[in-house]
This record gives C-alpha cells, sequence and structure tokens, in this order.
C-alpha cells in the first residue's frame, strides 16, 4: 500500500496553521496544525511510497513523534475519508484514472469503499439494446467508463432524419447499418473494450435471454413494439436476474426507471400499479397499441443526451453500487422545458405479477394489451 491523499483533492493553506484538503462542500476537511505536523507529513502523501519507507522519512521529518503516532495520524486522515493506495491507479490505464479519483472523491460522500467501483466496471458487460436516439448516444459513455464488454444490437439503417440527435452519426453514414457504425466507432474510441455487434430485431423474451445471459446490467433504448419490447426486455432481465435501465423520451419529456430483480417492482408490476391506481389506465393502454396515427418524432440532441446521462448513471449505480440506484422502482422524469428532474411515480413489487412474482390471474387482461 502506498499511501496518498486522495488525487483528487486539492491541498491549500489558509495561513500558517490551518490547511484544507479538498474544496468542494461536503467532502472538504479543515485541520489545525499549530504543531506544523501536516506540513511536513502532508509532502509525504503522495503515493510515491510504501509504508515502511514512509514512516521512515516521516520519522526523520518528524522525530518528536513515534512511528505508532505517525500511524495514528494516518488514520486519523484516512477516517476523516482523506487517503487512498495509490496502487490502486497502478493496473488502470490512464484514461480512467479519473474515473476512479471520482469513485475516491465520492467516497467521502457516499460511504461506500471506494476501491471496488471501477474494477466491477472494468469486469462488466453492458447489454445495449437499440442504437436509436437514447441507445446511440450511450456508447460514447459507456466506452469512456471502461466497460470489458459492450453488446450493442439493433436492426436499423441511419437515415438523415437521425442526424439531429443521434449523434454517433456522420453525414457520410447514412444508408448503413447502425450497428456496423457503432461498432466501428468503439472500435477507433476504445479498442480494448470487447464489442459484440449484433443486426437483429429483438423478437421475443428469448432473444435477450441470449445476448444478456452474462450482462451485468441491461440498457433498454428500444421502443418497438410499443411497451411489447420493454415487457419483453424487462421479463429477461427478471429471468436472468440482471438489472435494467430503460430510457423512454417523448416530446418534452423523458423518463428514466430502473428494474432491479428481486429488489424492485419491475415493468409488469408498474402494470398492475397503472391499472390498480388510474380509473382510465386499461382503455388508454388498448387506444394507444392501436393508434390511427403514430406521431412523428420530436426531439432535440440535448434533450436525448439528458436523458440518456441519467440513464448511464444509473447503468453506473447498478454495476458498481458506489451508490444507491436513483430510479429502481420509480420513474425518474427530466422535464425538458423547465430542466428538472423529478420522481413522478414509484411503485412497489406486485405478488401477482406475471413475472417477477406469483402470476394472479385477476391480471392476466392488463398482459394481452401488449403480449410478450
Ligand atoms: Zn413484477
Amino acid at each position: 500500500m502506498r499511501l496518498q491523499v486522495k488525487r483528487a483533492l486539492p491541498i491549500y493553506w489558509l495561513d500558517e496553521d490551518t490547511v484544507r484538503i479538498g474544496a468542494q462542500q461536503g467532502i472538504t476537511q479543515e485541520l489545525r496544525d499549530y504543531a506544523g505536523e501536516l506540513r511536513s507529513l502532508l509532502p509525504l502523501l503522495d503515493g510515491t511510497r510504501e509504508m515502511d519507507e514512509l514512516l521512515h522519512e516521516a520519522g526523520i521529518a518528524l522525530p518528536s513523534l513515534t512511528a505508532e503516532q505517525l500511524r495514528a495520524g494516518m488514520a486519523l486522515l484516512d477516517d476523516c475519508g482523506l487517503l487512498e493506495d495509490a496502487s490502486l491507479y497502478d493496473h488502470l490505464p490512464e484514461k480512467l484514472h479519473a474515473n476512479q479519483a471520482f469513485f475516491a472523491a465520492a467516497a467521502a460522500n457516499t460511504g461506500s469503499p471506494s476501491n471496488m467501483a471501477q474494477g466491477r466496471i472494468s469486469d462488466s458487460h453492458v447489454l445495449l439494446l437499440g442504437l436509436g436516439g437514447g441507445g446511440s448516444a450511450s456508447v460514447p459513455s459507456l466506452l469512456a467508463l471502461g466497460v470489458k464488454k459492450l453488446t450493442i444490437v439493433d436492426y436499423d439503417i441511419v437515415e438523415s432524419s437521425n442526424l439531429n440527435r443521434q449523434t454517433l452519426y456522420r453525414t457520410k453514414d447514412v444508408g448503413r447499418f447502425k450497428v456496423d457504425v457503432a461498432a466501428e466507432y468503439a472500435d477507433a474510441f476504445a479498442p480494448d473494450v470487447s464489442v459484440s455487434a449484433f443486426n437483429q430485431r429483438i423478437s421475443c423474451v428469448d432473444d435477450v435471454k441470449r445476448l444478456g445471459a452474462d450482462a451485468d446490467a441491461i440498457l433498454c433504448a428500444i421502443d418497438e413494439p410499443p411497451f411489447v419490447a420493454q415487457r419483453r426486455v424487462n421479463a429477461a432481465a427478471v429471468a436472468l436476474g440482471v438489472p435494467a435501465v430503460f430510457l423512454l423520451s417523448q416530446h418534452t419529456r423523458g423518463r428514466v426507471f430502473s428494474v432491479v430483480p428481486g429488489l424492485s417492482g419491475c415493468m409488469d408490476c408498474l402494470q398492475i400499479h397503472d391499472e390498480v391506481s388510474t380509473e382510465d389506465f386499461l382503455p388508454q393502454y388498448r387506444a394507444l397499441m392501436s393508434p390511427e396515427r403514430v406521431g412523428a418524432t420530436a426531439a432535440l440532441a440535448p434533450h436525448i443526451q439528458r436523458l440518456v446521462s441519467f440513464g448511464t448513471d444509473e447503468i453506473v449505480r447498478l454495476i458498481t453500487q458506489y451508490a444507491a440506484p436513483f430510479a429502481a422502482g420509480k420513474q425518474m422524469e427530466v422535464d425538458y422545458l423547465t430542466g428538472n428532474l423529478g420522481t413522478v411515480m414509484e411503485w412497489e413489487r406486485e405478488p401477482g405479477c406475471p413475472t417477477c412474482g406469483e402470476r394472479d390471474a385477476r391480471y392476466d387482461h392488463i398482459f394481452e394489451i401488449a403480449p410478450l
């Protein structure tokens, strides 16, 4: 172990006797140093020394302190959330150092250990379903996070009309399959990430189960057929025990919710919840499933990216557990017009859910509207 003051935290002296470590509320510590011990010790906590060497040099710099007292002083700094082991960075490629520094800095707020999160991401497999607005915008973030494996699935080609919001694609990509363009992007941007690209539709629950069999998280950015697509992903996620994040964008609002099998209500629990709590849910649901006209896409790139940022953030939480998921069993809504983010709906697991509970036949009529 090579102790260092967390590399994300600045160190600055307010006066001769007062040092601050950190510059963000909730993370920053202000320490008094009347005996000048910190002034001698802090420069040695730069992550270049193994513990024995650190104690030896600190003993020379501060001869009045015993090794035991020096250890106690460093333990105090560690208890304040200020120290980390520099060797955590040794095995990470340089491009992921800022990720590690973030998790270490965030640990002071979250209380979670800072040494596991990036490792979990670097070992993870994310299944990304759909490379339209939400899915294509998720690709750079997921690659930049440093996932080990990314599986991408889509059946569509790039069209000119996509280019107002699907910023992964360029004009010269029009006419090409989205999976091919995304795979090419991934290869150029993050050749160390293993990318599996599948040019196919999701036609049944088994399609998702097969693609996500060893996934650590699923990001669902497909919505065709409406409700059916998400129900298929939900059923597979529950069967596999893999958490799934769902992105839904309308015109001036977008929603994110996640399903954590065994913990949160699933999407079918939500449908039971809606049916029980909303008087005209079923007639609306039925009517939406057979529209006279499907509305055209109406969306701006920054809005889609905002929605995607919450979705991929949720993926990080589900994989690393560095902080609680914010959308498990909750629909978080981004209001594109006001910029506000809030919870618009919460639901629990339903014991009679056909997907994650013991099917109660009283609810069968709900699931006949958008059958799997
Ligand atoms: Zn359920």
